[in-house]
């Protein structure tokens, strides 16, 4: 076992706070990495604060990981040490299930989270902190045939949004970012939106029905998701990727217009790598602000005000 510092979370009320963590041994086909950086994503906080119900504590929140391979086990073939790696959402799966066959590994019954999860021996996972804000907006995007020429609505510019925006556009979209942030318009343009509605003005509401083939939809709390259907065209499609612990109200009508209701969670690891393939292709980059690890309670409580452009990034050298 191994001493590492980590940055824990012990109950729903609590700060985040440094915690001594133990990590085993890598096994044979097990890569060991020096973490460089980690995202904050919205369910972090969720999760710490148990806004789901299934958090066990302590809980080391962090699944947007990168840096250095500094071990591996005798059977791993394709990392070195020295070489860069990253970690999303998942560390492990069966892959012999139909999901993992499909590369739908995230939808796997055996699959061990990043974090929160028990792993093989028993221990639960402890995550660190591109990798879940990217592959959770593009894999919708490819789902539902975004492509050029496409009318995509993104719904919520954080941090899943504003990847949403970004990749939608390099897929040829016309994108319409839908925010309740007046003070988001400027920043719409400039990460490649084509225009910006404010959700909150009833008239610039009004004036989107029937506009959107898809809308993606990354509200992180209870929201009018019928509104958002109404913004549709015939036929067109609500993706729901933003994961509210309140449940979301539906008005039957709305959906009559063969309009659909869908969901996605996050990303399998072959479309995780086509998609960082197609951000490095085309220069699809995050807009981060670094902040070292003391400040990550405050990263979390400006994350919940809206105030984040557009996402936190711990800098672990700072740990
Ligand atoms: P975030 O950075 O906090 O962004 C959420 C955005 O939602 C905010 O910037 C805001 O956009 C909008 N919003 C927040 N509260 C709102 C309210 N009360 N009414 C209307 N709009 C509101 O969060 P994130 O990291 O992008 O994550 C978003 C959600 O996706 C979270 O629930 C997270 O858990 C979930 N998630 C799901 C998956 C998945 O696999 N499905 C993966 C990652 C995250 P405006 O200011 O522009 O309105
Ligand atoms: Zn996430
Ligand atoms: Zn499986």
């Amino acid at each position: 076992m191994k001493p590492t510092k980590a940055y824990a979370a012990h109950n729903p009320a609590a700060a985040l706070q440094p915690f001594d963590i133990q990590r085993r041994e890598p096994g044979p086909k097990d890569v060991e990495i020096e973490i460089a950086y980690c995202g904050v994503c919205h369910s972090d906080i969720h999760m710490a604060r148990n806004e789901w119900s299934f958090t066990q504590y302590p809980v080391v929140p962090g699944h947007e990981i990168v840096g250095r391979v500094t071990k591996t086990g005798a059977k791993v073939r394709r990392f070195k040490a020295g070489d860069a790696a990253a970690i999303g959402c998942l560390v492990n799966s069966c892959r012999k299930c139909p999901n993992c066959k499909a590369g739908l590994e995230q939808h796997c019954k055996e699959t061990i989270l990043s974090y929160n999860s028990k792993d093989r021996d028993g221990t639960i996972t402890y995550g660190g902190y591109l990798l879940c804000a990217g592959i959770t907006t593009y894999s919708p995007l490819k789902r539902f045939g975004v492509r050029k020429g496409s009318r995509l609505g993104v719904l919520g510019l954080g941090g899943l949004g504003h990847m949403g925006v970004k990749i939608g556009a390099a897929l040829g979209a016309e994108v319409t970012v839908l925010s309740h942030s007046a003070g988001k318009r400027a920043d719409a343009k400039r990460l490649g939106a084509h225009e910006f509605a404010l959700t909150s003005d009833a008239k610039q509401a009004a004036a989107l029905a029937g506009r959107f083939d898809v809308i993606l939809d990354t509200v992180s709390a209870d929201h009018d998701i019928t509104a958002a259907l109404g913004w549709l065209k015939i036929g067109g499609t609500v993706v729901l990727v933003g994961a509210s612990p309140k449940p979301l109200a539906l008005g039957a009508f709305a959906l009559l217009g063969r309009k659909a209701v869908a969901g996605s969670l996050i990303g399998g690891i072959a479309e995780t790598q086509e998609m960082l393939d197609f951000c490095a292709r085309r220069k699809v980059l995050s807009d981060v602000e670094v902040v070292p690890i003391q400040k990550v309670n405050e990263a979390y409580e400006r994350t919940i005000r809206g105030d984040v452009r557009y996402r936190f990034v711990i800098d672990l050298k700072s740990l």
